[in-house]
Parts: structure tokens; C-alpha cells; sequence
């Protein structure tokens, strides 16, 4: 079976292994407030998706759930589900380029327990942490509108609510660190973003900022291998 809109579990059909692992992130997300699968507050998002569904039947094309922890303590944010990554698949950096350095970092900081997210049956586990983006359907350019990243924030301001006091939280660009810092109340001054940078902010956490390990980004070397293994080395001995 597919993971379109049909599929819902809630709507009581039998669940393919898949499925059943797209639910589970799911249920994480929404027992800790930070996800709506039915969500349409986005009008153009919305919209847009419908489209998707209709061209792309076995994309997930829905508001995409957080995957990784439940007792995470860093929080990793990024900007947006990918066309035929997390849109395609329902998580999060997971099926097209931008996942591939992000996964393979993970495992070889010892935050997963595999190098590669194939899909959401692939049995891959985070731990310690936790993947989300600010915005948490496929924007088209995969640009959201600034009204979209504010109209989402309540979602990532759930989540962040329900870190421990001490948490982390990796922004992956500018776009996640301002929502991050909206999502948390703090004016964007409180913190300037740059790579590398690390913010402690006035709830006690601890944000950290790192170029977006897009595509671009990476073919560019605009964000190496060992740049980006060095922001997550800093995390680990931070917490140490
Ligand atoms: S981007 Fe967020 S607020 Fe907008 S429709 Fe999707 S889930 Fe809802």
C-alpha cells in the first residue's frame, strides 16, 4: 500500500509495514502538539499539495511529522519538506540529496543507528535527537512565504516547548533560525546567525547554526563534510 491520503490509519484500513512507521513518527509529533496532518491553514501550501496528490499518488504530500527520539535533547531544525524527499516520503530529510550528508553525519556522531534514511520502513532510530522543519508542508521552489513560516511556528514552538530545559537546537539556515527564535519569543537580535555560530538563549537552551546541507550548499562547498561534522562534534562536547 502507498502512503497517499487514503491511507490514513485513522480511517481503519490495514497498514503496510511503511505506513505503520509514518504513523508512529506521527503519533510522536502530535503527542507532543507539534503536528497536524490535517492542517490546511496555509492556503497556497495547501493547494499546492492537493496538486501534488493528484499528479503524484504515491507521495506522502501532507504535512510532514518530526522523526527521531521522543526524549530527544537536541532538536534539529530545518527549513521545509523536499518535492520528492520528506514530501515524498513523510520524513523528514529523507529520499532526496539534502538527507544524505545530514543521516550520514548523524550516524558517525552517534545520533542514528544507520548512515542512510531510506524511507520510513527502513527501521532507522535516532537517538538523542530529533528532525523537524519550520515549515512543515512542501512550499513550491521550495520557498515559503514569510506568512507561512509565522502561520507554522505554533507547530515548532510545541516542539521546542517540550525539549528538556537544557536542550539543544540545531537551526539548519537562516529560515530555521528565525523561526527558532520566534517559535521560543526572542527577538531576532538576540541572536545573529552565522555558521558555527553557537547562542546560549535566555530559556537556558543552546542554539547552534549551521549552513543548510542542501544540494546547493554542498555542491558549491559552501558547507563541507568536515565543516558540518564539526557542528555536531561541538554539540556532543558541549553536552559532555
Ligand atoms: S505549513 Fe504548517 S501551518 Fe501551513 S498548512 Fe502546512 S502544517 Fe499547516
Amino acid at each position: 500500500m502507498s502512503r497517499g491520503v487514503k491511507n490514513s490509519a485513522v480511517q481503519g484500513e490495514s497498514m503496510s509495514h511503511s505506513n505503520a512507521e509514518a504513523i508512529a513518527d506521527r503519533q510522536v509529533a502530535q503527542d507532543i502538539g507539534s503536528f497536524d496532518v490535517r492542517c490546511r491553514a496555509c492556503p497556497r501550501l495547501a493547494g499546492f499539495l492537493d496538486q501534488i496528490r493528484q499528479d503524484h499518488p504515491d507521495y506522502w504530500a501532507k504535512p510532514v511529522p518530526a522523526f527521531g527520539d521522543r526524549q530527544a535533547w537536541l532538536l534539529i531544525v530545518g527549513l521545509a519538506p523536499g518535492m520528492h524527499g520528506a514530501n515524498r516520503s513523510g520524513r523528514p530529510f529523507t529520499g532526496d540529496h539534502a538527507g544524505i550528508l545530514l543521516y550520514d553525519t548523524l550516524y558517525r556522531t552517534g545520533f542514528a543507528s544507520a548512515p542512510r534514511s531510506v524511507d520510513v520502513a527502513d527501521g532507522l532510530v535516532l537517538t538523542g535527537c530529533r528532525i523537524t522543519n519550520a515549515v512543515k508542508c512542501l512550499p513550491p521552489q521550495n520557498k515559503p512565504q514569510p506568512a507561512e513560516v509565522a502561520q507554522c511556528n505554533h507547530f515548532l514552538a510545541r516542539e521546542l516547548a517540550s525539549m528538556p530545559q537544557v536542550a539543544s537546537v540545531l537551526a539548519l539556515g537562516t529560515v530555521a533560525h528565525a523561526a527558532i527564535l520566534r517559535a521560543l519569543g526572542c527577538p531576532l537580535r538576540t541572536a545573529r546567525f552565522a555558521h558555527g555560530a553557537v547562542h546560549a538563549l535566555p530559556n537556558g537552551m543552546r542554539l547552534y547554526d549551521s549552513y543548510h546541507c542542501s544540494r546547493y550548499n554542498t555542491q558549491t562547498r559552501r558547507l563541507t563534510d568536515s565543516m558540518f561534522h564539526e557542528v555536531f562534534t561541538k554539540i556532543r562536547a558541549d553536552r559532555a
